[in-house]
């Protein structure tokens, strides 16, 4: 199928990108690397009258190490997070995950603002930065706001964004010394999403777990902040039983859509899983 006719602008600034999505309301969308947009456009699941591409606004691109904080413009694409030695060093989070979404192809165009503002459950960097403590800088015509990752997905496709606001920037804190770290991602093949897939942060005192973010990819209508998952795991020796608890209680908390990926026990079973590898992983890395 081919989409319905559209108007199609591309601006050069973050204003003049503003300005257009003020002027066409809800019948615009911003077209970042088009790799979900696309899609749906030719499914005529979405049919926007306008779209407004944003891969000329310089600004919104890159990543740099300011105040304190790890700053991403959402406009970088995926193979830059892969390819970034910043991020290697001092974030290995988000370059590992990026090498397990979709393609090359794919890595080449999409972006991690994209990935993000979608609100596609089945994505991989909603529970990557819920993982992170990210925060998302969005800006409309009143300025710039903050939102926690926790907060701002919603349900499927939806998101804190409102219709005039673009997501801008993505602030996240270097990991500390001896932080460490996993992803790890069941797909059926490569290009695929996640069948389950699981996003673990740990710090560790001797063999005490003394911090932990767990947050899981596709079993839900959202990604999840297993929260009690890694209460399980905090404060104690890391042994086969605390991370058998933790697995249950992030399994406790998956809802997963039945699909060609699976039904819902074996999703579940799969995020369990998951989450057991990220952790025996990720505390391998704490060194
Ligand atoms: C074959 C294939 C396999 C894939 N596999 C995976 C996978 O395993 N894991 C995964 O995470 N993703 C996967 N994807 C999705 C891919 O990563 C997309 O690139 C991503 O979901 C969207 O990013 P984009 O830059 O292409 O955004 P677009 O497709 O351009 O936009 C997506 C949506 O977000 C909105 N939007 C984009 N940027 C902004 C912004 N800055 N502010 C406000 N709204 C914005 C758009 O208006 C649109 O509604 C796959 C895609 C394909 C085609």
């Amino acid at each position: 199928m081919i989409p319905p006719s559209f108007g199609y602008s591309a601006p050069r600034s973050l204003p003049e990108a503003l300005q257009l999505l003020a002027k066409h309301g809800d019948d615009a969308k911003i077209f970042a690397g088009g790799h979900s947009l696309l899609p749906m456009m030719k499914l005529r699941f979405a049919e926007p009258g306008h779209l407004i591409d944003i891969n000329r606004i310089a600004e919104l691109k890159g990543i740099r190490e300011e105040g304190g904080l790890i700053k991403i413009g959402a406009m970088t694409t995926e193979n830059e997070l892969i390819d970034s030695a910043l991020l290697q060093q001092k974030l290995p989070l988000l370059p590992e995950a990026a090498r397990q979404i979709a393609d090359p192809q794919v890595r080449n165009r999409g972006t991690i603002g994209g990935d993000i503002a979608h609100g596609d459950p089945g994505n991989d960097h909603p529970a990557i930065a819920i993982a992170l403590d990210a925060i998302f800088i969005v800006t409309g015509p009143n300025g710039k706001r903050s939102v926690a990752a926790t907060d701002f997905f919603h349900g499927t496709y939806m998101t804190d964004l409102q219709a005039d606001e673009i997501l801008t920037e993505i602030h996240v804190k270097p990991f500390p010394a001896k932080t460490g770290s996993a992803y790890c991602k069941l797909k059926r093949k490569t290009g695929d999403w996640a069948t389950a897939a699981a996003a673990v942060v740990l710090q560790m005192s001797g063999d005490v777990v003394s911090s932990a973010r767990i947050a899981l990819t596709n079993v839900a209508p959202t990604a999840l902040d297993a929260t009690a998952a890694a209460a399980a795991l905090i404060g104690k020796p890391l042994s086969d039983a605390t991370i058998k608890a933790a697995a249950e209680a992030a399994m406790a908390i998956c809802d997963p859509a039945e699909d060609l990926r699976g039904d819902v026990a074996y999703k579940t079973a799969m995020a369990g899983e998951m989450t057991k590898r990220a952790i025996r992983l990720a505390a391998s890395r704490c060194n």
